[in-house]
């Protein structure tokens, strides 16, 4: 029996994104005041009224400057930026697809994005425009449709060149055909195997989603904030990248929903982020567990007075029980009383969160810490090896089906038949058990996919760029636990085509060309052969298992 949430479903009301943002009557808030506030760009501010002229704005020009029609893709290469929001609701506003990609992207890595969506205009932004530029030269893409969100630069027209005429309306949908089917944002994601591929969101799972995460938000910010105190409104601090399902759901598509105050960082350092704490004395931080561990552990955070934090929400990764203990332990020794780290779990292919942020107890069988409950509206089964639902409380792949769940991947079928089974279930390839009371643990992945620093990281495009050197007869990764502190890094194992080849140029060779997280910090190492089944899939459970066992030696 499939287990339901134990949240009873909402309405969801069948409305596209942007007038569940901006012209919903049920849900209003003072658009004339600041809605984002830029941290460390120049001092600049946008108003709830003002991301609705922009998004109208932009939609037109994209529509009469860069000749964008319905289905569209446009991709927005840029880190967190003031005006990167009105990038993504001007798109969805002219019809068209919006996708992000990593502002690290090297070359190759944004050229399979490019390639991928078939994206016909780009955003850029001041940093990224050198990558932008050479891509868009060997696809043919004009000059003349890429916007850079910092201005006009280099030959380049900025933003502000699409925001000269009036602006136009969207089409408004109110069908839940059209809705379910019309695709609003491409989140890119491995998903169980393979490169990364372009999760197609709809308006539908925007909303539904939306819906969902507000009810639970607001209810962990009236319960846990000062149960006996007038909630205060919350001020959020937005370092998590805008590209990805979670900084995208919830400080784009969420907090212009719901009017919070949104501090955008556009660069991430530790110490920005501790000063826009003290500074804007933000309530409420959402973030991955690299973040949690500086917070536990770097010797700067006494310096900033982070006491005006009191809700604390961590997802993208898995977090350490002892982890977040540690952090709750700094934060109520500088003043941010009874905190408690929400852990959510979540992927780019259920819109984003799919359980979450009910502090349950530790699992009482292995000590991890809880991801919560099913969102409202979600259905869940736990399967075995032959699709088969588990015991109660015995751990087994996480099925989802609901509303929410992704319409599959962009112009692939059969990824899409792979991930999807013909009754709506939605295979994540984590695997989890759910305890008694309903609570969810993630216990450990499946598929190929390694996270690092909340980033996928697709063994298969490794693989791709290594088999690019001359030097590399066969190669496969996987990710391997950190010594000290268990996080996932990538390792290779390397077939060599000639025998002088060493590991520090294998390294380097992937340093050269993928982005830095991307780099083999798991090491390389050399074997005759890579062990792969009949069909030619790379075995990657021997992989490991041979990982452990000289990790144990180690
Ligand atoms: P993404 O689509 O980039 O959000 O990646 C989704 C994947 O990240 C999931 O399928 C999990 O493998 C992993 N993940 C996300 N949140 C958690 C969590 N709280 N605990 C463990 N793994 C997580």
């Amino acid at each position: 029996m499939p287990i339901k949430s134990p949240r009873p479903t909402p309405h969801f009301p069948a409305i596209d994104i942007l007038s569940w943002i901006f012209n919903d009557k049920t849900y209003t808030y003072d658009r004339e005041k600041p809605l984002y506030i830029s941290v460390t760009g120049p001092k600049q501010q946008i108003t709830g009224n003002q991301l609705l002229d922009l998004t109208r704005k932009v939609g037109r020009g994209l529509r009469e400057l860069a000749g964008v029609k319905a289905g569209d893709v446009v991709l927005c290469a840029s880190q967190n930026h003031l005006l990167y929001p009105a990038a993504v609701l001007g798109t969805i506003c002219a019809g068209a697809i919006f996708t992000g990609s990593n502002p690290t992207y090297t070359e190759f890595e944004l050229l399979h994005q490019l390639r991928d969506s078939g994206a016909k205009v780009i955003f850029a932004s001041a940093i990224t425009l050198p990558v932008v530029l050479a891509c868009a030269a060997k696809l043919n893409i004009p000059k003349a449709n890429i916007f850079v969100l910092d201005g006009p630069r280099n030959g380049v027209r900025g933003i502000q060149d699409l925001l000269r005429n009036q602006g136009q309306d969207w089409q408004k949908i109110t069908d839940y055909q059209k809705l379910s089917s019309t695709t609003a944002v491409l989140l890119y994601s491995s998903g169980t195997t393979g490169l990364s591929k372009g999760c197609e969101i709809t308006h539908w799972n925007l909303v539904t989603h939306s819906v969902s995460t507000i009810l639970i938000l607001d209810k962990v910010s009236a319960e846990k904030r000062h149960p006996q105190k007038k909630f205060p409104d919350p001020i959020y601090l937005a370092f998590l990248p805008f590209f990805h399902a979670f900084g995208l759901t919830y400080f784009v598509m969420n907090n212009a929903r719901m009017g919070r105050l949104t501090y955008i960082v556009e660069q991430f350092t530790f110490p920005t982020i501790l000063q826009a704490i003290e500074r804007h004395r933000i309530t409420d931080v959402v973030m991955a567990p690299p973040v949690a561990v500086l917070l536990a552990k770097s010797p700067i955070v006494k310096d900033y007075n982070i006491s005006s934090l009191s809700n604390i929400l961590c997802g993208a990764a898995p977090l350490g029980t002892e982890l977040a203990l540690a952090v709750e332990k700094v934060l109520d020794s500088s003043g941010a009383k009874n905190v408690k780290l929400h852990q959510g779990w979540g992927m780019s292919e259920v819109t984003c969160g799919g359980t979450m942020f009910d502090r349950g107890e530790w699992d009482e069988r292995t000590g991890r810490l809880s991801v919560g409950h099913l969102a409202a509206g979600l259905e869940a089964m736990i399967v075995d090896d032959d699709a088969r639902e588990v015991k109660q409380g015995e751990p087994g792949e996480l099925w989802l089906r609901g509303p929410f769940v992704f319409k599959g991947y962009w112009r692939n079928e059969k990824a899409t038949r792979n991930t999807i089974t013909p009754e709506g279930w939605m295979k994540t390839g984590d695997i989890a058990r759910i305890d008694g009371r309903g609570m969810f643990y993630i216990v450990e992945r499946k598929k190929e996919l390694i996270k690092v620093k909340g980033f996928q990281v697709a063994p298969a495009e490794l693989e791709a760029a290594l088999l690019l050197n001359p030097d590399v007869a066969d190669a496969a990764v996987i990710g391997v636990p950190r010594i000290n502190d268990g996080a996932e890094e990538p390792k290779a194992y390397v077939v060599r085509a000639q025998p002088n080849v060493t590991a520090a140029s294998i390294e380097a060779w992937i340093a050269d060309r993928l982005s830095p997280y991307k780099r083999l910090t798991g090491g390389v190492e050399f074997v005759d052969e890579i062990p792969k089944s009949a069909s030619g899939k790379i075995l990657r459970r021997i992989l490991r298992e041979r990982a452990l066992k000289s990790n144990s030696r180690a």
